[in-house]
This record gives C-alpha cells, sequence and structure tokens, in this order.
C-alpha cells in the first residue's frame, strides 16, 4: 500500500468517510442564477457588537437581495470564549434589527437546513476526513514539535534574520519518512497535523477582493496548522471546508482576516475546490480627539447593540444608519425615496469604503429624528409604550392612563409636509411629554415659572386673566391667532414686532411677549412645539386650571 495511504490509515483509523461522501450529502445549491449564498460565523460569546451588526448586515443584504441563502454558522471550536446562552443571544439581537437567517443555528443546539451541523463543535469527523485525505495526497504531515522545539527553531529564524515561522528547510517534520513518524506515534507524543505548503513567498498571488478590489501578496508558504492536537481544526482549515461543503459563493468577513487570505486560497487549491468570492470588511471606528479608533466594547456603550435597546432608538434608524455607513450613496437614495422601505436600497459591494467607516452618535441621533418624523402617532405611541414597559414604568403608566391625550400630543406637528424632529429615542418621549400629564406639570412647575422679565406681575396675572376667556377651542389657527392678536392690543401690546419696535414706550411689549406668558404658564417651558395645536390638545378645561395655578403662583 502507498505510504501516504498508510499513515492516512494510522492517524484517522476512525474515519470511514471519504470526500465523495460529503459531496454527496451536500449537494450544489439549485439557486436562481446570481443567487448569492453568504454567511454570518460569529464565536457564541453572547454579546453582539455594534461592528459585528454592521458586519452582518452586509452579507444578509447581499443574500436576501439577491434571492439567495443567508446562514449561520456557529464558530465554537475555541471553547475559552464560549458563553452558555450565547447563540440565542445572537439569533435574538440581530432579529431584532431585522437580520434574519434563512438557514443554520436556530438556538443552543437546534438548526434548521440540509447543509448542517452549523456548529463547528459537532463537525469533527467532517474535518479530520478531509485531513486525511491531505495526508492520502501527501499534502500534509503530523508535526510532533513542542513548544520548546518551536522557540528554539524561532530563535533561530531571528539569528539568521529569516522569515519566522514552520515552513520549508524548517519545517522538521515535513519530509519525515513513515517509519519516523511510526516511532514518534509509538512514544504516545502529541501532534498536530499541517499542511505542506507548495508555496513559495516569491510568488506573487492577488486576491480579487470585492470591496478591497486587487490585493497582491505573497504565496503562502507556512505548514499552518489544520488541525490542533485534540483533533479540533484551525479557523483556516474550518473555513475552508465548511465554506466549500456549507456552498457558500460569497465569503463577507471582517478585514483582520486579510492577511491570511493566501492560506485559504492556497487550502482551495490542495482541496481541489472551487474558490468562493471574498470580501473583507473593513471595521466600525470611532474618532477619539484627533485619532481614530475602533469601536470599543470597554470604552464606548454604544459599541453593545445592547445600548440602543436600551435607550430606545428604533432598530430601524440604527439600521439605516449602519446602511449609510455601509454604502455612502445611502443618504442619496434615501433622499429620493423618503418613506421607501430601507431593504428596497440595493448594498453594493464596490462602493463600500476600504479603510474604516466612522461611527457617529450624533449622525445616528439626526438620521433617527427623520425617521421618526415620518411615524404616524399611533406607531410613536405604541414603540415607546413597548419600550417603557420594559425601561420606564412610570412613564408606561401615565401612557396607559392617557392613550388618547398621549396620542393626540403625539400628533402635534406630525403628518404635515414639515413634521417636527425632535424624538430620535424613546428615551426622549418623557421629556416631550411631561408637561401635558397634569401630574407631572405640578412637578415641572414646583419651583415657579420663567415669565418674560421685561414685565411685571399685574401685566402677566392680567394676561392670563383676559386669555382665559377668550381663548376658544372652536376657531381655526388664523382665527385663533386674530383673537389673541386682538386680546393683546386691547392689554396694550402691539399686534406685532416691528410696530413694537418703532415705538416701544407705547407698548407693554408685543404679541410675541403676550404669546410666551400663555406658554409658560400651559407648559412651564419657554419653548414648546406649535401653540395652537397644544393648547387644542389640552383643551379648555385645563387651559384654565393651568392659567389659575400659574395666578395663584405669583
Ligand atoms: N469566527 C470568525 C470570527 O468571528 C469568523 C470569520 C468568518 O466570517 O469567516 O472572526
Amino acid at each position: 500500500m502507498d505510504q501516504n495511504k498508510q499513515l492516512a490509515d494510522l492517524l484517522f483509523p476512525h474515519i470511514d468517510k471519504d470526500a465523495e461522501y460529503y459531496e454527496n450529502l451536500y449537494p450544489q445549491r439549485n439557486l436562481p442564477a446570481g443567487a448569492k449564498v453568504t454567511r454570518f460565523a460569529p464565536s457564541p460569546t453572547g454579546y453582539l457588537h455594534t461592528g459585528a451588526l454592521y458586519a452582518a448586515m452586509i452579507p444578509e443584504r447581499m443574500a436576501h437581495q439577491s434571492n439567495g441563502v443567508f446562514f449561520l454558522r456557529i464558530e465554537d471550536t475555541d471553547k475559552k470564549r464560549e458563553l452558555e446562552g450565547g447563540v440565542m443571544e445572537i439569533i435574538s439581537s440581530l432579529k431584532s434589527f431585522d437580520v434574519v437567517f434563512d438557514e443554520g443555528m436556530t438556538g443552543e443546539s437546534s438548526e434548521k437546513g440540509i447543509y448542517g451541523p452549523y456548529k463547528q463543535s459537532e463537525r469533527k469527523e467532517i474535518y479530520q476526513t478531509f485531513a486525511k485525505m491531505l495526508v492520502e495526497k501527501g499534502m500534509a504531515y503530523p508535526c510532533f514539535c513542542s513548544e520548546e522545539e518551536l522557540n528554539e527553531i524561532r530563535a533561530k529564524q531571528e539569528e539568521l534574520k529569516q522569515n519566522p515561522g514552520y515552513y520549508g528547510q524548517w519545517a522538521r517534520h515535513r519530509n519525515a519518512s513513515f517509519d519516523e513518524i511510526k516511532s514518534e506515534l509509538n512514544t504516545g507524543k502529541d501532534f498536530v497535523l499541517r499542511l505542506k505548503s507548495p508555496g513559495k513567498p516569491e510568488n506573487r498571488i492577488v486576491i480579487a477582493d470585492l470591496i478591497k478590489g486587487d490585493v497582491e501578496m505573497p504565496e503562502n508558504e507556512q505548514d499552518i496548522v489544520l488541525l490542533k492536537s485534540d483533533g479540533i481544526p484551525t479557523y483556516h482549515f474550518a473555513h475552508a471546508v465548511d465554506d466549500h461543503l456549507m456552498r457558500t459563493t460569497h465569503v463577507i468577513r471582517a478585514d483582520e482576516w486579510l492577511p491570511s487570505a493566501p492560506i485559504h486560497l492556497q487550502l482551495f487549491e490542495v482541496l481541489g475546490w472551487e474558490k468562493p468570492y471574498f470580501a473583507h470588511v473593513s471595521p466600525v471606528l470611532k474618532m477619539d480627539g484627533t485619532s481614530k479608533r475602533k469601536l470599543s466594547k470597554r470604552k464606548d456603550p454604544e459599541a453593545a447593540v445592547s445600548y440602543y435597546h436600551e435607550v430606545g432608538f428604533p432598530a430601524e434608524s440604527v439600521r439605516e444608519y449602519l446602511l449609510n455607513l455601509i454604502n455612502s450613496n445611502y443618504e442619496e437614495w434615501r433622499m429620493a425615496n423618503p418613506t421607501a422601505s430601507n431593504k428596497e436600497f440595493t448594498v453594493d459591494l464596490s462602493k463600500m469604503g476600504t479603510s474604516g467607516a466612522l461611527f457617529d452618535l450624533v449622525k445616528l441621533t439626526d438620521i433617527s429624528k427623520d425617521r421618526v418624523a415620518l411615524m404616524n402617532a399611533d406607531k410613536v405611541y405604541d414603540m415607546t409604550l413597548q419600550w417603557a414597559l420594559q425601561f420606564d414604568a412610570e412613564l408606561a403608566e401615565q401612557m396607559k392612563n392617557n392613550e388618547a391625550y398621549t396620542k393626540a400630543i403625539l400628533g402635534i406637528e406630525r403628518g404635515v409636509e414639515k413634521p417636527r424632529k425632535d424624538i430620535a429615542k424613546w428615551s426622549d418621549v418623557r421629556g416631550y411629554l411631561g408637561y401635558f400629564y397634569d401630574s407631572w406639570f405640578e412637578e415641572c412647575t414646583k419651583d415657579g415659572y420663567e415669565f418674560p422679565e421685561n414685565m411685571t406681575n399685574d401685566v402677566v396675572i392680567s394676561v392670563l386673566q383676559a386669555y382665559k376667556d377668550a381663548y376658544n377651542k372652536a376657531d381655526d389657527k388664523d382665527t385663533w391667532f386674530e383673537r389673541a392678536k386682538d386680546t393683546a392690543e386691547k392689554l396694550g401690546f402691539a399686534r406685532d414686532a416691528k410696530t413694537y419696535k418703532k415705538d416701544k414706550e407705547s407698548y407693554k411689549g408685543h404679541i410675541g411677549d403676550f404669546m410666551s406668558v400663555i406658554r409658560v404658564a400651559i407648559s412651564g417651558r419657554k419653548n414648546t412645539p406649535d401653540l395652537y395645536e397644544i393648547l387644542d390638545v389640552m383643551g379648555e378645561e385645563r387651559l384654565r386650571n393651568r392659567f389659575e395655578k400659574a395666578i395663584k403662583s405669583i
């Protein structure tokens, strides 16, 4: 028997399947032309980073906008990084941002699809089948070097100023004979399985990255580890085996993997497989002083996607913002299609930036204000209530006890051509609604009212007395304003600011000052949305009660 075959049997006596078996088990996918098969392949650390959400949205869009398949593979070969419940956390976090999988893991240990198992720890036999195949072909070999031996090699390489690593003449076990290997095995030594790399560094290869463009790099010459001593694959080997057998067409992943792409291309070659397309995504960055750095779990609260739920950014706004970061032409598209679903936008890998996208909460806030401004009052009510039930019980209580009133308040300056844009996140709503609720209004005014400074208490009282009787809820906006002007004029105010400015001595102020008194009395604030609408929503009885309360406080 051929010695490579003998060695393969010696190393993997328990493996009885072959490559053909798996090729048949996982048939080519039957998809329409141009459909992309993509995946998200996280470690189950139970924490979804904003950068990961960003990185997951890209393959999700590429698959779904081409009628392809998007699947979830769990890369749990590093047990140290694993967290209980981590898979479910990833699935539900992504789902809350509308990133859903067609296939793959559906829970800690459940999955759907015929290309599984979708959890790497359950694929050991598959990896070993292909490792065995490479040994048979003379393309892989066991390496018995201890940590110390590897250190020795490194030290020598440093001394001689040679490239570090396990390759060529430095690879001690690369050319070991069958008998040598057998006797090493007999001593019971641990071994890793290494690739017998056919590469030469003087050969340059080009990776046609769909985001970064053509990237030229030296060919891989390292005899990289395929299987660790416990028989578990390295990322490199698992990636090649999994993405081949799961029939991934586009590997879209973080650009930290770009430097090892030559290894991956070589693996596809030695395994005799067609290569997928590659797209390496730059990380999400943040401005820190004058320099840029990665969005950090430790330093930035917004690095955890749970942050957006806690402060109540609508998931839709976060998606919207991340699409802006993914493709800068998104903004233009949005302007042309203000009410379209963000899924109608076509993500284009070639339009992505090749250095990191800069994350900016201020921009997210602006975008979110635009999105919330377009929602109707019922939607804002429902979404705020949903948020408040979890994060602000007091607000939820107020809203539920005053549902119709709250919806009317939220309807102020909404549904019009230029809607008001003052809510970016649901935690802003408390401040927006606050003074409308009578019980909270008490709290808002407990330290008194800030009436315009240039007005005496007597004038303030006279304004409130007069307007209490003058206000008529039946008035349309123009009539309402005229009536206010008439009332103001009778009390000695100018009908407009211009008239007042010409002859300040003759007036107590102008219509704006008059309105300020009313605004402060009913809201406790100097700035509010449209006064006509506020008064209309509050109603006559509330208005009169608030005026009386203000008069008493003076
Ligand atoms: N498990 C790898 C990571 O989390 C996946 C990289 C890939 O998408 O291939 O970085």
